[in-house]
Protein backbone atom coordinates (compact mmCIF):
# COMPACT_ATOMS: atom_id res chain seq x y z
CA UNK A 1 0.00 0.00 0.00
CA UNK A 2 1.14 3.64 -0.54
CA UNK A 3 2.76 5.63 1.74
CA UNK A 4 -0.66 7.90 1.77
CA UNK A 5 -2.80 5.20 3.61
CA UNK A 6 -4.73 6.56 5.83
CA UNK A 7 -4.07 5.09 9.14
CA UNK A 8 -5.25 5.02 12.37
CA UNK A 9 -2.76 6.39 15.14
CA UNK A 10 -3.25 4.90 18.86
CA UNK A 11 -0.68 6.97 21.31
CA UNK A 12 0.25 4.44 24.04
CA UNK A 13 2.86 4.32 26.62
CA UNK A 14 4.69 1.01 26.35
CA UNK A 15 4.31 -1.76 22.79
CA UNK A 16 4.93 -5.23 22.90
CA UNK A 17 5.66 -7.03 19.85
CA UNK A 18 5.20 -10.75 20.46
CA UNK A 19 2.95 -11.89 23.74
CA UNK A 20 5.62 -14.38 24.21
CA UNK A 21 7.13 -15.71 27.84
CA UNK A 22 9.29 -12.44 27.82
CA UNK A 23 7.06 -9.68 26.29
CA UNK A 24 4.59 -10.59 28.81
CA UNK A 25 6.57 -10.55 31.68
CA UNK A 26 7.95 -7.15 30.92
CA UNK A 27 4.53 -6.16 30.89
CA UNK A 28 3.12 -7.45 34.17
CA UNK A 29 6.01 -6.19 36.17
CA UNK A 30 5.85 -2.89 34.68
CA UNK A 31 2.10 -3.15 35.51
CA UNK A 32 2.21 -4.37 38.83
CA UNK A 33 5.30 -1.31 39.65
CA UNK A 34 2.61 0.82 38.67
CA UNK A 35 -0.03 -0.11 40.51
CA UNK A 36 2.37 0.27 43.72
CA UNK A 37 1.40 3.88 42.91
CA UNK A 38 -1.78 4.31 43.01
CA UNK A 39 -1.87 7.81 43.15
CA UNK A 40 -0.55 8.37 39.03
CA UNK A 41 -2.66 7.15 36.47
CA UNK A 42 -2.12 3.32 35.10
CA UNK A 43 0.24 2.96 32.39
CA UNK A 44 -1.14 1.94 28.52
CA UNK A 45 0.63 -1.25 27.85
CA UNK A 46 -0.50 -2.98 24.56
CA UNK A 47 0.71 -6.56 23.60
CA UNK A 48 0.54 -7.43 19.74
CA UNK A 49 0.69 -11.44 19.15
CA UNK A 50 0.39 -12.47 15.33
CA UNK A 51 -1.03 -16.03 15.68
CA UNK A 52 -4.68 -16.70 16.75
CA UNK A 53 -4.05 -16.46 20.46
CA UNK A 54 -1.41 -15.76 22.90
CA UNK A 55 0.78 -19.38 22.62
CA UNK A 56 -0.41 -19.95 19.47
CA UNK A 57 3.09 -20.40 18.38
CA UNK A 58 4.58 -21.25 21.70
CA UNK A 59 6.41 -24.45 21.48
CA UNK A 60 9.12 -26.08 24.20
CA UNK A 61 10.29 -28.71 26.17
CA UNK A 62 9.89 -27.77 28.60
CA UNK A 63 10.90 -28.38 32.42
CA UNK A 64 11.06 -24.71 33.65
CA UNK A 65 13.30 -23.12 36.07
CA UNK A 66 10.51 -21.61 37.94
CA UNK A 67 12.26 -19.03 40.49
CA UNK A 68 12.09 -15.71 38.67
CA UNK A 69 8.09 -16.80 37.87
CA UNK A 70 8.38 -16.76 41.68
CA UNK A 71 9.83 -13.35 41.77
CA UNK A 72 7.07 -11.98 38.78
CA UNK A 73 3.89 -13.32 40.41
CA UNK A 74 2.84 -13.28 43.90
CA UNK A 75 2.64 -16.56 45.66
CA UNK A 76 -1.51 -16.66 44.99
CA UNK A 77 -0.71 -15.93 41.03
CA UNK A 78 2.15 -18.85 41.03
CA UNK A 79 0.23 -21.63 42.46
CA UNK A 80 -2.10 -21.18 39.90
CA UNK A 81 0.08 -21.66 37.17
CA UNK A 82 -1.20 -24.56 34.67
CA UNK A 83 2.40 -26.85 35.63
CA UNK A 84 1.87 -30.39 35.00
CA UNK A 85 3.84 -32.45 38.10
CA UNK A 86 7.06 -31.72 39.30
CA UNK A 87 10.26 -33.54 38.21
CA UNK A 88 10.16 -36.95 40.38
CA UNK A 89 12.85 -39.05 38.73
CA UNK A 90 15.16 -38.05 35.74
CA UNK A 91 17.61 -40.41 33.43
CA UNK A 92 20.44 -39.28 31.53
CA UNK A 93 21.28 -41.50 28.27
CA UNK A 94 23.63 -42.26 25.59
CA UNK A 95 21.47 -44.04 22.91
CA UNK A 96 23.23 -46.76 20.15
CA UNK A 97 20.77 -47.50 17.66
CA UNK A 98 19.27 -50.38 19.82
CA UNK A 99 20.39 -49.59 22.82
CA UNK A 100 20.49 -47.23 26.00
CA UNK A 101 23.36 -46.32 28.51
CA UNK A 102 21.91 -44.82 31.53
CA UNK A 103 24.56 -42.30 32.85
CA UNK A 104 25.17 -42.89 36.89
CA UNK A 105 24.83 -39.14 36.64
CA UNK A 106 22.48 -36.11 35.34
CA UNK A 107 25.60 -33.42 34.49
CA UNK A 108 25.04 -30.92 36.91
CA UNK A 109 24.24 -28.07 34.62
CA UNK A 110 21.18 -30.16 33.14
CA UNK A 111 19.38 -31.69 36.69
CA UNK A 112 15.69 -31.04 37.17
CA UNK A 113 14.71 -32.74 39.80
CA UNK A 114 11.68 -31.11 41.34
CA UNK A 115 11.39 -28.37 38.86
CA UNK A 116 7.49 -27.93 37.46
CA UNK A 117 7.02 -29.63 33.80
CA UNK A 118 5.11 -27.05 31.49
CA UNK A 119 3.38 -26.70 28.01
CA UNK A 120 5.13 -23.11 27.45
CA UNK A 121 2.16 -22.67 24.87
CA UNK A 122 -0.69 -23.10 28.00
CA UNK A 123 1.70 -20.69 30.13
CA UNK A 124 1.82 -18.25 27.88
CA UNK A 125 -2.09 -18.03 27.42
CA UNK A 126 -2.20 -18.26 31.44
CA UNK A 127 0.30 -14.78 31.38
CA UNK A 128 -1.76 -13.20 28.83
CA UNK A 129 -4.48 -13.70 30.58
CA UNK A 130 -2.79 -12.43 33.91
CA UNK A 131 -1.64 -9.39 32.37
CA UNK A 132 -5.01 -8.41 30.91
CA UNK A 133 -6.39 -8.78 34.56
CA UNK A 134 -3.82 -6.37 35.26
CA UNK A 135 -4.83 -3.78 33.05
CA UNK A 136 -2.99 -4.53 29.83
CA UNK A 137 -4.72 -4.73 26.17
CA UNK A 138 -3.46 -7.90 24.28
CA UNK A 139 -4.59 -8.14 21.12
CA UNK A 140 -4.32 -11.45 18.67
CA UNK A 141 -3.81 -11.61 15.24
CA UNK A 142 -2.06 -8.86 15.08
CA UNK A 143 1.53 -9.11 13.23
CA UNK A 144 3.75 -5.83 13.24
CA UNK A 145 4.93 -4.50 9.81
CA UNK A 146 7.73 -2.19 10.61
CA UNK A 147 8.85 -0.13 13.15
CA UNK A 148 8.46 3.67 13.30
CA UNK A 149 11.03 5.76 13.36
CA UNK A 150 11.75 9.67 13.98
CA UNK A 151 15.51 11.10 14.18
CA UNK A 152 17.20 8.18 14.99
CA UNK A 153 14.75 7.23 17.60
CA UNK A 154 11.74 4.13 17.43
CA UNK A 155 8.84 6.24 17.81
CA UNK A 156 6.30 3.01 17.89
CA UNK A 157 4.96 0.19 15.16
CA UNK A 158 2.81 0.08 12.17
CA UNK A 159 0.34 -3.45 12.64
CA UNK A 160 0.41 -5.28 8.89
CA UNK A 161 -2.71 -4.64 6.29
CA UNK A 162 -5.24 -6.78 6.50
CA UNK A 163 -7.10 -8.06 3.31
CA UNK A 164 -4.56 -7.96 0.78
CA UNK A 165 -4.57 -10.36 -2.19
CA UNK A 166 -1.78 -13.09 -3.53
CA UNK A 167 -0.67 -9.67 -6.20
CA UNK A 168 -1.09 -6.89 -3.07
CA UNK A 169 -4.18 -5.87 -3.92
CA UNK A 170 -6.58 -4.73 -1.54
CA UNK A 171 -9.57 -7.19 -0.77
CA UNK A 172 -13.45 -5.97 -0.08
CA UNK A 173 -12.58 -6.37 3.78
CA UNK A 174 -8.92 -4.52 3.24
CA UNK A 175 -8.40 -2.47 6.45
CA UNK A 176 -5.28 -0.81 6.68
CA UNK A 177 -2.45 -1.44 9.71
CA UNK A 178 -3.10 1.77 12.28
CA UNK A 179 0.04 3.08 13.39
CA UNK A 180 1.31 2.68 16.92
CA UNK A 181 3.22 5.42 18.93
CA UNK A 182 4.72 4.60 22.38
CA UNK A 183 7.49 5.76 24.58
CA UNK A 184 8.57 2.06 24.30
CA UNK A 185 8.65 -0.93 21.87
CA UNK A 186 9.28 -3.95 23.56
CA UNK A 187 10.61 -6.66 21.03
CA UNK A 188 9.83 -10.22 22.21
CA UNK A 189 9.07 -11.89 19.04
CA UNK A 190 11.23 -14.57 19.39
CA UNK A 191 14.09 -16.25 17.97
CA UNK A 192 15.04 -14.57 14.22
CA UNK A 193 12.06 -11.80 15.11
CA UNK A 194 11.70 -9.79 11.70
CA UNK A 195 11.75 -6.53 13.05
CA UNK A 196 14.27 -7.45 15.34
CA UNK A 197 16.26 -8.87 12.62
CA UNK A 198 16.07 -5.86 11.14
CA UNK A 199 16.35 -3.52 13.70
CA UNK A 200 20.15 -5.33 14.87
CA UNK A 201 21.18 -4.72 10.96
CA UNK A 202 20.22 -1.67 10.67
CA UNK A 203 21.62 -0.31 14.02
CA UNK A 204 24.59 -2.89 14.22
CA UNK A 205 23.62 -4.22 17.37
CA UNK A 206 25.30 -7.11 17.09
CA UNK A 207 28.74 -5.21 16.20
CA UNK A 208 31.60 -7.61 17.57
CA UNK A 209 29.63 -10.20 19.02
CA UNK A 210 29.41 -14.03 17.65
CA UNK A 211 27.12 -15.30 15.10
CA UNK A 212 23.81 -16.38 16.48
CA UNK A 213 23.45 -20.07 16.25
CA UNK A 214 20.46 -21.84 15.84
CA UNK A 215 18.21 -25.54 16.50
CA UNK A 216 15.61 -27.07 14.94
CA UNK A 217 13.52 -28.38 18.29
CA UNK A 218 10.76 -30.84 17.02
CA UNK A 219 7.93 -32.12 19.40
CA UNK A 220 5.12 -34.24 19.64
CA UNK A 221 2.51 -34.96 22.80
CA UNK A 222 1.33 -38.71 23.09
CA UNK A 223 -2.07 -39.07 24.44
CA UNK A 224 -0.73 -42.60 26.12
CA UNK A 225 -2.85 -45.41 28.08
CA UNK A 226 -3.10 -44.24 32.37
CA UNK A 227 0.28 -44.93 33.71
CA UNK A 228 0.81 -42.80 37.12
CA UNK A 229 3.79 -44.38 37.91
CA UNK A 230 5.49 -42.58 35.63
CA UNK A 231 3.83 -38.85 36.18
CA UNK A 232 7.28 -36.58 36.39
CA UNK A 233 9.83 -39.08 35.32
CA UNK A 234 11.76 -37.37 32.36
CA UNK A 235 14.60 -38.42 30.01
CA UNK A 236 17.42 -36.59 28.34
CA UNK A 237 19.19 -38.41 25.84
CA UNK A 238 22.37 -37.95 23.75
CA UNK A 239 23.71 -39.82 20.92
CA UNK A 240 21.33 -41.84 18.35
CA UNK A 241 19.86 -40.54 16.13
CA UNK A 242 22.23 -37.99 15.92
CA UNK A 243 25.86 -38.64 14.13
CA UNK A 244 28.85 -37.63 16.03
CA UNK A 245 29.61 -34.87 14.01
CA UNK A 246 26.34 -33.43 14.82
CA UNK A 247 25.35 -31.66 17.83
CA UNK A 248 21.58 -32.10 19.81
CA UNK A 249 19.85 -34.77 21.97
CA UNK A 250 16.35 -35.58 22.64
CA UNK A 251 13.67 -35.45 25.58
CA UNK A 252 10.90 -37.44 26.92
CA UNK A 253 8.62 -35.91 29.67
CA UNK A 254 6.16 -38.01 31.37
CA UNK A 255 3.69 -34.98 31.89
CA UNK A 256 0.47 -36.67 33.44
CA UNK A 257 -0.93 -40.11 34.00
CA UNK A 258 -2.20 -39.85 30.22
CA UNK A 259 0.58 -37.65 28.13
CA UNK A 260 3.90 -38.07 27.17
CA UNK A 261 6.05 -35.08 25.14
CA UNK A 262 8.60 -36.34 22.96
CA UNK A 263 10.84 -34.09 21.17
CA UNK A 264 14.16 -33.91 19.21
CA UNK A 265 16.91 -30.86 19.18
CA UNK A 266 19.07 -30.42 16.30
CA UNK A 267 21.79 -27.89 16.12
CA UNK A 268 21.29 -26.31 12.60
CA UNK A 269 25.17 -25.74 11.80
CA UNK A 270 24.90 -29.49 10.52
CA UNK A 271 27.33 -30.04 7.12
CA UNK A 272 25.55 -32.78 5.69
CA UNK A 273 22.62 -31.82 3.41
CA UNK A 274 21.15 -35.15 3.53
CA UNK A 275 20.12 -34.58 7.08
CA UNK A 276 16.22 -34.97 7.27
CA UNK A 277 15.35 -33.57 10.69
CA UNK A 278 11.71 -34.89 10.84
CA UNK A 279 13.29 -38.06 9.50
CA UNK A 280 15.69 -38.33 12.54
CA UNK A 281 12.77 -37.65 14.73
CA UNK A 282 10.83 -40.52 13.62
CA UNK A 283 13.93 -43.09 14.21
CA UNK A 284 14.16 -41.19 17.51
CA UNK A 285 10.82 -42.53 18.22
CA UNK A 286 11.48 -45.79 17.22
CA UNK A 287 14.10 -46.03 19.65
CA UNK A 288 13.43 -48.86 21.79
CA UNK A 289 14.19 -47.15 24.92
CA UNK A 290 11.75 -44.01 23.30
CA UNK A 291 9.12 -46.51 21.94
CA UNK A 292 8.32 -47.54 25.17
CA UNK A 293 6.79 -45.16 26.51
CA UNK A 294 4.94 -44.18 23.76
CA UNK A 295 3.57 -47.76 23.26
CA UNK A 296 -0.61 -48.29 22.90
CA UNK A 297 -0.50 -44.25 22.50
CA UNK A 298 -1.36 -41.87 19.72
CA UNK A 299 0.27 -38.33 18.84
CA UNK A 300 -2.03 -35.42 19.59
CA UNK A 301 0.27 -32.30 18.84
CA UNK A 302 3.17 -31.20 16.37
CA UNK A 303 5.05 -28.91 15.97
CA UNK A 304 8.72 -27.64 15.38
CA UNK A 305 10.59 -24.13 16.51
CA UNK A 306 14.12 -22.62 16.65
CA UNK A 307 15.81 -21.96 19.29
CA UNK A 308 18.95 -19.39 19.51
CA UNK A 309 22.02 -21.38 20.84
CA UNK A 310 24.94 -18.89 20.53
CA UNK A 311 24.72 -17.91 23.91
CA UNK A 312 26.39 -15.10 25.89
CA UNK A 313 28.75 -14.05 22.99
CA UNK A 314 26.02 -13.81 20.67
CA UNK A 315 23.80 -10.96 22.27
CA UNK A 316 23.23 -8.10 20.57
CA UNK A 317 22.96 -4.69 22.39
CA UNK A 318 19.56 -5.27 24.09
CA UNK A 319 18.52 -1.22 24.23
CA UNK A 320 18.53 1.52 21.65
CA UNK A 321 16.62 4.59 21.95
CA UNK A 322 12.68 3.44 21.89
CA UNK A 323 13.48 -0.07 21.59
CA UNK A 324 14.33 -3.21 24.01
CA UNK A 325 14.96 -6.55 22.91
CA UNK A 326 13.74 -9.03 24.92
CA UNK A 327 13.98 -13.13 25.65
CA UNK A 328 13.73 -15.18 22.39
CA UNK A 329 14.34 -12.15 20.41
CA UNK A 330 17.55 -11.40 21.60
CA UNK A 331 19.41 -14.90 21.84
CA UNK A 332 18.65 -15.40 25.72
CA UNK A 333 18.86 -18.90 26.14
CA UNK A 334 20.93 -21.58 28.23
CA UNK A 335 22.23 -24.02 25.80
CA UNK A 336 23.98 -26.14 27.92
CA UNK A 337 20.80 -26.20 30.25
CA UNK A 338 18.54 -26.34 27.35
CA UNK A 339 16.50 -23.40 29.30
CA UNK A 340 15.31 -20.28 27.76
CA UNK A 341 11.94 -19.75 29.89
CA UNK A 342 13.49 -18.64 33.10
CA UNK A 343 15.49 -16.30 31.38
CA UNK A 344 12.41 -14.80 29.28
CA UNK A 345 11.29 -14.23 32.78
CA UNK A 346 14.20 -12.61 33.84
CA UNK A 347 14.54 -10.55 30.93
CA UNK A 348 10.77 -9.53 31.83
CA UNK A 349 12.08 -8.64 35.45
CA UNK A 350 14.68 -6.31 34.68
CA UNK A 351 12.65 -4.95 31.26
CA UNK A 352 9.74 -4.24 33.47
CA UNK A 353 11.61 -2.80 36.54
CA UNK A 354 13.23 -0.06 33.38
CA UNK A 355 10.11 0.99 32.10
CA UNK A 356 8.58 2.01 35.67
CA UNK A 357 11.87 4.28 36.18
CA UNK A 358 11.72 5.74 32.96
CA UNK A 359 8.04 6.40 33.71
CA UNK A 360 9.06 7.61 36.90
CA UNK A 361 11.77 9.98 35.87
CA UNK A 362 10.28 10.70 32.54
CA UNK A 363 12.83 10.59 30.84
CA UNK A 364 12.42 7.26 28.10
CA UNK A 365 16.39 7.78 26.41
CA UNK A 366 18.94 4.88 26.58
CA UNK A 367 20.31 6.26 29.36
CA UNK A 368 17.54 5.31 31.36
CA UNK A 369 16.56 2.76 29.64
CA UNK A 370 20.02 1.12 30.80
CA UNK A 371 18.91 0.18 33.95
CA UNK A 372 17.67 -3.14 31.91
CA UNK A 373 21.12 -4.98 30.56
CA UNK A 374 22.54 -3.96 34.05
CA UNK A 375 19.82 -5.51 36.03
CA UNK A 376 19.75 -8.31 33.90
CA UNK A 377 23.66 -9.25 33.61
CA UNK A 378 23.17 -9.22 37.64
CA UNK A 379 20.55 -12.02 37.38
CA UNK A 380 21.19 -15.71 38.51
CA UNK A 381 20.35 -16.76 34.49
CA UNK A 382 23.03 -14.55 33.47
CA UNK A 383 25.60 -16.04 35.60
CA UNK A 384 24.71 -19.10 34.29
CA UNK A 385 25.09 -18.31 30.59
CA UNK A 386 28.63 -16.37 31.60
CA UNK A 387 29.48 -19.97 33.07
CA UNK A 388 29.12 -21.32 30.12
CA UNK A 389 29.87 -19.12 27.51
CA UNK A 390 32.56 -20.93 25.68
CA UNK A 391 31.10 -24.48 26.09
CA UNK A 392 28.48 -24.25 23.13
CA UNK A 393 31.14 -23.70 20.55
CA UNK A 394 33.55 -26.60 21.59
CA UNK A 395 30.61 -28.58 19.74
CA UNK A 396 32.16 -27.25 16.45
CA UNK A 397 34.64 -29.78 16.92
CA UNK A 398 32.58 -32.74 17.55
CA UNK A 399 30.25 -34.24 20.86
CA UNK A 400 33.99 -35.05 22.59
CA UNK A 401 35.14 -31.49 22.90
CA UNK A 402 31.77 -30.11 23.78
CA UNK A 403 31.84 -32.62 26.30
CA UNK A 404 35.09 -31.77 27.76
CA UNK A 405 34.00 -28.04 27.66
CA UNK A 406 31.16 -28.17 29.74
CA UNK A 407 33.06 -30.19 32.25
CA UNK A 408 36.06 -27.33 32.36
CA UNK A 409 33.03 -24.99 32.46
CA UNK A 410 31.41 -26.70 35.49
CA UNK A 411 34.30 -27.63 37.40
CA UNK A 412 36.34 -24.02 37.29
CA UNK A 413 32.67 -21.85 37.30
CA UNK A 414 33.15 -20.49 34.65
CA UNK A 415 37.19 -20.03 34.16
CA UNK A 416 37.97 -22.54 31.58
CA UNK A 417 38.03 -22.59 28.73
CA UNK A 418 39.44 -19.31 28.42
CA UNK A 419 39.33 -16.30 26.23
CA UNK A 420 36.55 -15.45 23.59
CA UNK A 421 35.73 -18.45 21.22
CA UNK A 422 34.25 -18.34 17.98
CA UNK A 423 31.49 -20.04 16.47
CA UNK A 424 30.69 -21.23 12.95
CA UNK A 425 27.69 -20.04 10.99
CA UNK A 426 25.14 -22.10 10.80
CA UNK A 427 24.44 -22.06 6.95
CA UNK A 428 26.68 -23.82 4.98
CA UNK A 429 26.58 -27.63 4.10
CA UNK A 430 29.19 -29.99 1.84
CA UNK A 431 28.63 -30.79 -0.99
CA UNK A 432 25.76 -33.88 -1.82
CA UNK A 433 27.13 -37.39 -0.78
CA UNK A 434 30.31 -35.91 0.34
CA UNK A 435 29.54 -37.96 3.98
CA UNK A 436 28.30 -41.86 4.82
CA UNK A 437 24.45 -41.65 5.05
CA UNK A 438 23.39 -41.70 8.41
CA UNK A 439 21.74 -45.32 8.75
CA UNK A 440 18.15 -44.97 10.09
CA UNK A 441 16.23 -47.81 11.19
CA UNK A 442 13.35 -49.42 9.36
CA UNK A 443 10.78 -48.06 11.02
CA UNK A 444 8.21 -50.38 10.45
CA UNK A 445 9.82 -52.83 12.04
CA UNK A 446 9.95 -51.22 15.57
CA UNK A 447 6.99 -49.16 15.67
CA UNK A 448 3.59 -49.18 16.23
CA UNK A 449 1.58 -47.42 13.06
CA UNK A 450 0.12 -44.64 14.90
CA UNK A 451 3.95 -43.32 15.84
CA UNK A 452 5.28 -43.36 12.09
CA UNK A 453 3.35 -40.53 11.05
CA UNK A 454 4.68 -39.18 7.70
CA UNK A 455 5.34 -35.23 7.77
CA UNK A 456 2.13 -34.35 6.35
CA UNK A 457 -0.43 -36.59 9.46
CA UNK A 458 2.12 -34.44 12.00
CA UNK A 459 1.36 -31.27 10.25
CA UNK A 460 -2.11 -31.69 10.96
CA UNK A 461 -1.68 -32.26 14.65
CA UNK A 462 -0.26 -28.79 14.76
CA UNK A 463 -3.07 -27.60 13.16
CA UNK A 464 -1.43 -24.86 11.18
CA UNK A 465 -3.17 -22.75 8.53
CA UNK A 466 -3.33 -19.89 6.84
CA UNK A 467 -5.38 -17.44 4.22
CA UNK A 468 -4.87 -18.65 0.77
CA UNK A 469 -5.17 -15.71 -0.92
CA UNK A 470 -2.41 -13.65 0.62
CA UNK A 471 1.06 -12.19 -0.67
CA UNK A 472 3.46 -15.40 -0.39
CA UNK A 473 5.32 -15.02 3.10
CA UNK A 474 7.92 -17.14 1.95
CA UNK A 475 10.31 -16.07 -1.02
CA UNK A 476 12.68 -17.30 -2.94
CA UNK A 477 14.93 -13.92 -3.74
CA UNK A 478 16.92 -15.42 -6.65
CA UNK A 479 15.08 -18.33 -8.40
CA UNK A 480 18.48 -19.21 -10.74
CA UNK A 481 20.43 -19.76 -7.24
CA UNK A 482 18.23 -22.65 -6.53
CA UNK A 483 19.72 -24.33 -9.67
CA UNK A 484 23.01 -24.77 -8.18
CA UNK A 485 22.21 -25.36 -4.78
CA UNK A 486 19.81 -28.64 -6.40
CA UNK A 487 23.31 -29.64 -8.06
CA UNK A 488 25.49 -29.25 -5.56
CA UNK A 489 23.58 -30.00 -2.07
CA UNK A 490 20.51 -31.68 -4.14
CA UNK A 491 18.01 -28.86 -2.42
CA UNK A 492 18.60 -29.43 1.32
CA UNK A 493 15.42 -27.26 1.89
CA UNK A 494 13.33 -30.25 0.72
CA UNK A 495 14.71 -31.52 4.17
CA UNK A 496 15.24 -29.89 6.43
CA UNK A 497 11.71 -27.69 6.60
CA UNK A 498 9.51 -29.69 9.22
CA UNK A 499 6.77 -29.06 7.53
CA UNK A 500 7.34 -29.79 3.37
CA UNK A 501 6.71 -26.80 2.58
CA UNK A 502 9.49 -26.58 -0.05
CA UNK A 503 9.13 -29.45 -3.00
CA UNK A 504 11.31 -29.82 -5.67
CA UNK A 505 8.84 -32.22 -8.54
CA UNK A 506 10.41 -35.20 -10.23
CA UNK A 507 12.19 -34.02 -13.14
CA UNK A 508 12.05 -30.17 -12.27
CA UNK A 509 14.78 -27.59 -11.34
CA UNK A 510 12.49 -24.94 -9.93
CA UNK A 511 11.38 -25.35 -6.09
CA UNK A 512 7.43 -25.42 -5.24
CA UNK A 513 6.60 -23.75 -1.76
CA UNK A 514 3.44 -24.49 0.17
CA UNK A 515 3.28 -21.61 2.06
CA UNK A 516 -0.02 -22.53 3.50
CA UNK A 517 2.06 -25.11 5.48
CA UNK A 518 4.56 -23.40 7.58
CA UNK A 519 4.83 -23.74 11.34
CA UNK A 520 6.94 -20.37 11.42
CA UNK A 521 9.71 -21.99 12.49
CA UNK A 522 12.20 -20.11 10.50
CA UNK A 523 14.86 -22.72 9.63
CA UNK A 524 14.72 -22.31 6.51
CA UNK A 525 15.27 -18.50 6.41
CA UNK A 526 18.84 -19.65 8.39
CA UNK A 527 19.75 -22.88 7.09
CA UNK A 528 19.31 -22.43 3.26
CA UNK A 529 22.70 -22.91 1.78
CA UNK A 530 22.51 -20.14 -0.56
CA UNK A 531 21.04 -17.84 1.74
CA UNK A 532 18.05 -17.45 -0.52
CA UNK A 533 14.90 -18.01 1.42
CA UNK A 534 13.33 -14.90 3.05
CA UNK A 535 10.62 -15.08 6.06
CA UNK A 536 7.94 -12.51 5.98
CA UNK A 537 5.07 -11.69 8.44
CA UNK A 538 2.24 -13.46 7.05
CA UNK A 539 -1.25 -11.60 7.38
CA UNK A 540 -2.61 -12.46 11.23
CA UNK A 541 -3.91 -15.34 12.70
CA UNK A 542 -1.95 -17.60 10.43
CA UNK A 543 0.45 -20.36 11.41
CA UNK A 544 0.40 -23.35 13.97
CA UNK A 545 -2.16 -23.71 16.45
CA UNK A 546 -0.21 -24.83 19.52
CA UNK A 547 -1.94 -25.90 22.66
CA UNK A 548 -0.34 -28.25 25.10
CA UNK A 549 3.00 -27.73 23.44
FE1 LIG B 1 9.89 -23.48 9.00
FE2 LIG B 1 10.51 -22.23 6.71
FE3 LIG B 1 9.34 -24.63 6.69
FE4 LIG B 1 7.95 -22.45 7.46
S1 LIG B 1 8.80 -22.84 5.45
S2 LIG B 1 7.97 -24.47 8.47
S3 LIG B 1 9.54 -21.30 8.50
S4 LIG B 1 11.38 -24.15 7.45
Amino acid sequence: MSDETQRDILDVDVVCVGAGIASLSTALQFLKRAAAEPESEPPTVLILEKGLYPGAHILSGAVVDSEPLKRLLSEDEFNALPFYDSVRSEKFAYLTPRHALNLPLTPPPMKALGLPIASLSDLTRHLAELCEAHGAEVYSEMPVASLLEKEGRIIGVRLGDKGVDKEGHPKSNFEPGADVHAHMVILGEGAQGVLTSQLIEQQGLDAGTNEQAYAIGLKEVFEIPAAPERVGHIMHTFGYPLPQDMYGGGFLYCLDATHVAVGLVIALDYRRPEINPHELFRAYKAHPRINAFLTAGKPVSYGAKILPEGGLYALPRLITEGAMIVGDAAGLLDAVRLKGAHLAVESGLAAGNALYACRENNDWSCTQAAAYPEALQKSPGWKKMRQYRNARQWFDWGLLPGMAAIGAAFFTAGILPPGRKAKAQDHPVQPAGKKKPVALPTLERHVEKSHRLDILSDLYLSGTEHEEDQPGHLIINNPEICRDCIELYQAPCTRFCPAQVYELPEGTERITIQPANCLHCKTCQIKCAMQNIEWKLPEGGGGPRYKNM
